[in-house]
């Protein structure tokens, strides 16, 4: 081997060693690379805002069954339908709504669910109420008479299953939203100079028979036999007096003597009967129903004629509709504010928010074409 072929053999071979070495280092630096890549795109991952939608569920839990089964339904209505797993907020006897609404609002949700009764939607519905933040329903009381009225569906059975709470969640997360009315409502009470703070209804608020029925039916009969119970204690309250009662609707006054006078947002109540038939939830409007009959005759008719829709125009059931109503007392009250009773009132004076509320409601819920203005304040005297 001439010394020319031995230094072109070292260059060949060192040529050699530098490929591979300069091979492994591409190698290992794109490793490095790509893994770095990676484990940035993670980290960006993990530490970007999940974007998708959160519901927050506000739950009265003395009226669910069994809680784990009802949070995996959620849960999984949840999932399903791309939401985030849902806030959970259990309410008490001293915190029955409110508070946690305000809680799911400050946490950005962007649906609000009232799991519960009447009771609890309307404490719900107080904070949401001006906001534009929808409140959806899982109904799980006695009467869910908002849900009744507007269409969302509702279980008959004494207690909620989890299929059905799955069913109304996914109306709560893929429903249509629609404006209705809020009630606000100031209450006077007997030997005190102040009224109560404004408190929110949705459904019906009222003085008298209808707030003794309520106040006379034991929660546990409530339980067993729903809304029936309702009517066993209304037998036993049939033979009180008739009050004489001032109501004043949008400046006109009124005496009359009654045994109860309600004030409602809807005009549906238990089992389908329309207590205010031409009621509409969003019209800007409150009706009345001021009921004094006297015996069994005088009750009978009343009754014919809730049956029969035929409320206006008459003595023992006057019927009027306003913006502004105050029902003052002679004599102090038994009071119900959306079937939670309230004690004794002397006076009530209530007035409408319009469209204050957005409530999310199924896409398939019938709505009725829009009416014309409605007949207002319609007295009655004969
Ligand atoms: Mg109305």
């Amino acid at each position: 081997m001439t010394t020319t072929e031995a230094i072109s053999l070292v260059i060949a071979s060192l040529s050699l060693v530098l490929a591979v070495v300069s091979t492994t280092i591409a190698v290992q630096l794109r490793r490095s690379i790509a893994e770095r890549i990676a484990q940035r795109a993670a980290s960006l991952e993990r530490s970007a805002p999940d974007r998708r939608p959160l519901a927050a569920v506000v739950v009265n839990p003395t009226k669910v069954g069994d809680v784990g089964a009802v949070r995996t339904a959620l849960d999984r209505a949840c999932r399903d339908l791309e939401w985030r797993e849902p806030l959970w907020l259990e309410t008490t006897v001293e915190e029955p709504g409110a508070s946690q609404a305000r809680r799911a609002l400050a946490a950005g949700a962007d649906v609000v669910v009232a799991f519960g009764g009447d009771g609890t939607v309307r404490r719900v519905a107080s904070v949401l109420a001006g906001t534009g933040t929808p409140l959806g329903l899982v109904p799980a009381g006695t009467g869910n008479l908002l849900a009744r009225n507007l269409d969302v569906v509702t279980s008959r059975a004494a207690e909620i299953a989890p299929d059905d709470v799955e069913a109304a969640m996914r109306v709560v997360l893929s429903g249509i939203d629609r404006r209705i009315d809020v009630g606000w409502i100031s209450v006077e009470r007997p030997g005190r100079a102040e009224p109560d703070p404004e408190e929110c209804f949705l459904v019906m608020a009222g003085m008298g028979f209808d707030a003794q029925i309520m106040a006379g039916t034991p929660e546990a009969l409530k339980a067993r036999v729903g809304p029936a119970a309702y009517f066993v204690s209304g037998l036993r309250q049939f033979n009180g007096d008739r009050v004489r009662m001032d109501i004043t609707v949008d400046g006109a006054s009124h005496r009359r003597r009654v045994r109860t006078a309600v004030v409602g947002n809807v005009g549906r109540v238990q089992g389908g009967l329309a207590l205010m038939p031409d009621a509409e939830v969003d019209d800007g409007y409150l009706d009345l129903l001021a009921i004094g009959p006297r015996g069994v005759v005088g009750w009978l008719d009343v009754a014919g004629r809730v049956i029969t829709r035929r409320t206006w125009g008459d003595q023992r059931l006057a019927h009027w509709r306003g913006q502004r109503i105050d029902l003052v007392a002679e004599l102090a009250q038994e009071a119900q504010i959306d079937g939670d009773t309230i004690g004794e009132a002397t006076a009530m004076r209530v007035r409408v928010d319009e469209q204050a509320l957005v409530v999310r409601v199924s896409s398939r819920a019938t709505r009725r074409p829009p009416r014309a203005k409605p007949r207002i304040a319609r007295a009655l005297p004969r």
